[in-house]
């Protein structure tokens, strides 16, 4: 989605798009989170004023994804959802603007030309809303180590057979208590 310079005035405006998929999977294919793949046109909604030469934006996004769970190497479907802000200013002007714009919560970029392309904007932020670890579920207990099954669906015997050795100190420690 491109706004041209002029249509952004003093008065803000709200503007809902969608944003095609295609170049950010072909960014994510690259790395380093090759995990995620998005599955649908990105959602966003912005809104944006003018303060003289000073652009400001703010919105939120949302995309769904297919990722590979860290833990236990299963596909799975999510929801990412990010809000943001953003200030441009002319490249013109650049980073000698005034420093006070470039406030801690808020992001700040450079735009120069008679439009300001929204798409890189819109895939940067979506990248910073995917956990660079992606899991299926918080408590996903991954694959067993000794027989690699999905220790979601179901128990194995293992544990009980060979109990994990990262915990006989802690058992020793109890024993040394008592
Ligand atoms: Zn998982
Ligand atoms: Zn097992």
């Amino acid at each position: 989605m491109k706004l041209r310079l002029e249509d952004i005035t003093a008065e803000a405006k709200e503007l809902t798009f969608v944003e095609p998929e295609m170049e950010v999977n072909r960014i994510l294919a690259q790395g380093p989170v090759r995990e995620y793949h998005v599955n649908a046109p990105i959602g966003v909604t912005v809104s944006y004023y003018r303060a003289g030469t000073d652009l400001f934006f703010a919105g939120s996004l949302k995309a769904q994804t297919v990722a590979t769970c860290a833990r236990c190497a299963e596909d799975f479907k999510a929801s990412n959802e990010r809000a943001f802000r953003l200030v441009m200013a002319p490249k013109s002007i650049g980073m000698d603007g005034d420093p006070g714009l470039r406030a801690d919560d808020l992001e700040f970029s450079l735009y120069d030309g008679v439009e300001i392309d929204l798409g890189p904007l819109v895939r940067e932020q979506l990248l910073l809303a995917l956990p660079t670890r992606p899991l299926c579920q918080d408590g996903c207990r991954g694959l067993c180590p000794h027989c690699g099954i999905n220790l979601n669906r179901g128990e194995c015997q293992c544990r009980s057979a060979q109990p994990d050795p990262r915990f006989a100190v802690l058992r020793s420690l109890k024993i040394g208590r008592n």
